[in-house]
């Protein structure tokens, strides 16, 4: 049985190699790839891909696992998590056969480009074919996976393990009254103002306050890099080497400077998983939800709060001396002005959700077939209206603005909202058992913190499904009260409500 163990153990070990180059290669793809060497990249990323899902769907693996299975391992031991972790990544690949990826593969390539025109034509129309072959082919995927109670259960395990969309349902049937409710009553008051933020900041003084934050958190340099890039991501090479990008707005502080604490907290989970994992699955972390709630914890709970500011502006202000003139509390209202906007990735922390609910609705429907490709831009603008009182004027500002369906990735967007409501989760069972966090983080100490995510969450990688490890972190299930709590206690008190 050793034996098996071992040989599995190698295997995965080789494979994990193969997908640390693909990242090393996308990270450049993205950041310093000279524009003329596009197609070569394309040609090696496919290759290394093509080798690693062989080597997976390998029927040696199967036999492996097979031979495991059949022998009892430690209950909660990391090798039998091993083992039922390889099991659904080997299962998921090999279901799909390999005409069907290929084909789906060069659908995504077409549809990104038509989806880029049609967006800047702001034109629906152009893209709708593509979006119905995308449908059509996700279903046949969702078939080929297999699902119990609906075809959109197939496509979230892709993103979430264990994750089913009546659970989805569920959590978000629990935000959305109180969220409409509480932007409704945030727009009956006078808005906040976000001038302070929108003056010249020089870009070297914004990258060199975002890095000392950013070490503050715990991230650690000589393990890490930051990098400029046109759509800011974190990217683990391993957990040795896991660098973060961001992008700057000369006049306008909030884009780099928030989006490098977003996405430090990615990175300080990828940078916190156990020594023990390397060049294992164990070592990747397969749920975006958990990933998320890491990246919107030290983004918003930690970065948007007042008691982190009260460390941080002063600092803030000797690299920006124009800020002397602003107090804290504008500074602290402006970073966190709520104002109901088309765009999702510009939006504040309570309409994003708004945005989430719109995109799984609409899925759900297409999925179901109870919604045509040709009346999504309807649909769109009719949630959009409903949840937030605006209706886009046109299709680049609705239903085109978004990568995600051309690529493929009907099943991701619900996952941005599982992270916020895992983050509220995690940080107040952090500061239950370390009741001090609160008065640390205003003195600029994050280490209890970093600490207690360190030893709940990333420490265990891939171990445990998202469900799993929010019970042993928590003590609870997936739960929307305390981020409805979270927002309405912030909000009331920043807009003056009752
Ligand atoms: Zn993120």
């Amino acid at each position: 049985m050793n034996h098996a163990l071992t040989e599995l153990k190698e295997r995965l070990a080789v494979i994990n190699d193969l997908h640390e180059a693909v990242a090393l290669l996308s990270w450049d793809q993205h950041t310093y790839l000279p524009p003329g060497a596009t197609a070569a990249r394309g040609q090696q990323l496919a290759t290394l891909s093509k080798l690693s899902h062989q080597l997976l769907t390998d029927s040696a693996v199967g036999k492996l696992l097979t031979a495991l299975e059949s022998v009892p391992l430690a209950p909660d031991s990391d090798d039998a998590a091993l083992v039922s972790v390889t099991r659904r990544l080997y299962d998921r690949a090999s279901k799909l056969p390999s005409d069907f990826v290929e084909a789906f593969a060069k659908l995504h390539t077409q549809a990104q480009q038509r989806w880029a025109e049609a967006r800047r034509h702001k034109d629906f129309a152009q893209f709708a074919p593509l979006l119905a072959e995308i449908v059509a082919m996700t279903r046949r995927e969702a078939d080929y996976l297999g699902y119990l109670d609906h075809p959109y259960d197939a496509l979230l395990e892709g993103y979430e393990p264990g994750m089913r969309t009546a659970e989805v349902k569920r959590v978000f049937a629990e935000l959305k009254g109180p969220i409409v409710a509480l932007v409704q009553a945030i727009k009956a008051q006078s808005r906040l103002s976000d001038a302070p933020l929108r003056q010249p900041f020089a870009e070297a003084k914004q990258e060199a306050f975002a890095l000392e934050i950013a070490q503050a958190f715990g991230y650690d340099l000589s393990h890490g890099r930051l990098d400029r890039t046109v759509h800011p991501f974190a990217q683990s090479i391993s957990k040795y080497d896991v660098r973060i990008t961001t992008r700057y707005n000369p006049e306008y502080l909030v884009p780099a400077l928030f989006g490098t604490l977003h996405e430090t907290g990615h990175a300080l989970y990828e940078q916190g998983v156990a020594d023990e994992y390397y060049r294992s699955p164990l070592g990747e972390v397969q749920s975006l939800g958990l990933h998320e709630s890491q990246s919107r914890l030290w983004e918003n709970l930690v970065g948007r709060s007042l008691g982190f500011w009260q460390y941080a502006y002063p600092k803030l202000q000797t690299y920006f001396p124009a800020l002397n003139a602003v107090p804290l509390a504008e500074f602290y209202a402006a970073i966190n002005r709520v104002e109901p906007s088309f765009i999702r990735v510009e939006a504040d922390e309570i309409t994003y959700n708004l945005h989430i609910m719109v995109r799984f609705e609409l899925e759900l429907a297409l999925i179901d077939g109870t919604l045509a490709v040709s009346d999504v831009p309807e649909a769109w603008n009719a949630k959009v209206t409903e949840y937030l009182g605006i209706t886009p004027p046109d299709d680049a500002l609705g239903c085109l603005q978004d990568i995600h369906w051309s690529m493929g990735g009907i099943g991701y967007f619900p996952t941005y909202t599982l992270g916020n409501v895992m983050s509220v989760q995690l940080f107040e069972a952090a500061k239950r058992a370390h009741p001090e966090i609160a008065a640390d983080i205003a003195q600029g100490r994050f280490s209890t913190l970093l600490a207690w995510l360190r030893d709940n969450v990333h420490r265990h990688g891939a171990k445990y499904e998202p469900s799993e490890l929010l019970v042993r972190a928590t003590g609870s299930r997936l739960n929307a009260q305390p981020l409805v709590g979270y927002l309405e206690g912030k909000y009331r008190a920043l807009y003056g409500l009752a």
